[in-house]
């Protein structure tokens, strides 16, 4: 799996690839390169944000795919933004991210980008396996 530049479609990633790479860097700590993205619940990053240190390893829905469901698997009343708010890959947002990591330590994180009507957001959440539903 290479880095992806904007312009190159990223290669697909399955859920059960996300799974493994989360059980083996997913409960690491930060290293110094990619200190500046904690993000354990959905964290939204300025567009101007370098994200250099952090590379693309692949997809989970690429275009051509079927639409997947907007449907998440977010315990009613619990904020979206919250640190508990369970990863289940098959469930939006999860289901549509793009899978990152750190180029120095591995550390992985799921990048979702919202397009808003007049905004793009950058989200990014850390790919913690104690949060994962469908390993
Ligand atoms: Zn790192």
């Amino acid at each position: 799996m290479g880095a992806a530049t904007m312009h190159a479609s990223p290669e697909r990633v399955t859920p059960a690839q996300v799974a493994a790479l989360a059980r083996r860097h997913g409960r690491q700590a930060h290293c110094p390169a990619c200190a500046h993205f904690k993000a354990p619940g959905w964290t939204s990053l300025a567009a101007s944000t370098d994200v250099s240190a952090l590379q693309c390893l692949g997809a989970l829905w690429l275009p051509g795919d079927d639409e997947p469901t907007l449907e998440e698997a977010r315990p009613a009343g619990m904020d979206p933004w919250s640190v508990e708010v369970p990863i289940s890959l098959a469930y939006h947002p999860n289901n549509r991210c793009q899978v990152w990591a750190c180029r120095h330590c591995v550390k992985p994180f799921l990048r979702y980008t919202e397009y808003g009507g007049y905004y793009i957001d950058h989200r990014f959440r850390e790919l913690n396996p104690e949060r994962l539903t469908d390993l």
